[in-house]
């Protein structure tokens, strides 16, 4: 069984103060990477402890499987508190924020995602500068969409996914057979491709991802929301993937007995 107890970080939300990853005593958390929340181990989140959510200072954690009406103490009797649209993640506040996001579905074996991974993190920090020059506040965290829930809480479709502020910066999504998230799950599954000029890749380059990310900002797309659904793509990658950890050996393997 997949856990069902764990945080997951609303990052527009988030003001990065670190006070959660200094609290969970549990390795929930990627202590390397504070001041940012990373979840790296949901597995190890105490079922039903709120002990990082009533810390937060602006209400940004939630936890899948809670159904015990727990109120973040810093959104009690602020029915309002959140500003944000309803995916897109723009602002009424008018602030030079930008959030940055990576979403994944593997980053040890997929040559897609830890490809990917590189070239964002280059272009990140060469854009960085410029975009503080130009007055934007601009944070960058990585996010692995471990289960359907984390999925649907991100509207998540295809992987990987970029975004800035809450918005998608390829408008498309054209996808092709991954036989690395295959083998993770046991079943054919296909992972994002990029198209640009005529040709396609498996993992972006610096050029291609640069210019989406400053389009993303400089000319968001309007938000059209609508009713999310998880794509039977990755519906059947988690459920693979959940089989066969539920079928592995106590030895952590699927075939040695
Ligand atoms: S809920 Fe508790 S165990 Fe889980 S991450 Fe937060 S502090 Fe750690
Ligand atoms: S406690 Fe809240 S604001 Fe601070 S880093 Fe964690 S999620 Fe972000």
């Amino acid at each position: 069984m997949a856990k069902k107890w764990y945080p997951v970080i609303d990052i527009l939300t988030c003001q990065e103060c670190g006070s959660c990853v200094a609290k969970c005593t549990h390795g929930v958390y990627d202590k390397s990477k504070a001041p940012v929340p990373m979840v790296v181990n949901p597995d190890n989140c105490i079922d039903h402890c709120h002990g990082c959510g009533n810390l937060c200072p602006v209400g940004a954690i939630a936890y899948v499987g809670d159904d015990t009406g727990w109120i973040a103490p810093a959104l009690q009797n602020q029915p309002q508190a959140k500003e944000e649209c309803c995916c897109c993640g723009s602002t009424s506040k008018g602030k030079k924020e930008i959030k940055i996001e990576y979403l994944y579905l593997d980053l040890k074996t997929c040559d897609r995602c830890v490809g990917t991974d590189a070239v964002l993190d280059e272009v990140v920090e060469a854009l960085r500068p410029a975009l503080e020059l130009a007055g934007y506040q601009l944070s960058y965290r990585k996010q692995e969409v471990y289960t359907v829930e984390i999925a649907a809480s991100y509207r998540f479709l295809s992987s990987p996914t970029i975004l800035v502020n809450g918005q998608d910066i390829f408008d498309t999504i054209t996808e092709s057979d991954c036989g690395c998230c295959g083998d993770i799950a046991g079943v054919q599954v296909d992972c994002r491709v990029f198209e640009h000029d005529g040709k396609t890749y498996e993992v972006p380059t610096g050029e291609m991802l640069a210019d989406a990310i400053l389009k993303a900002i400089y000319h968001p797309n309007v938000c059209t929301c609508g009713e999310y659904q998880l794509p039977e793509n990755l519906k059947r990658f988690f459920a693979g993937k959940e089989k066969k950890a539920a079928s592995s050996c106590c030895c952590g393997t699927s075939n040695c007995c």
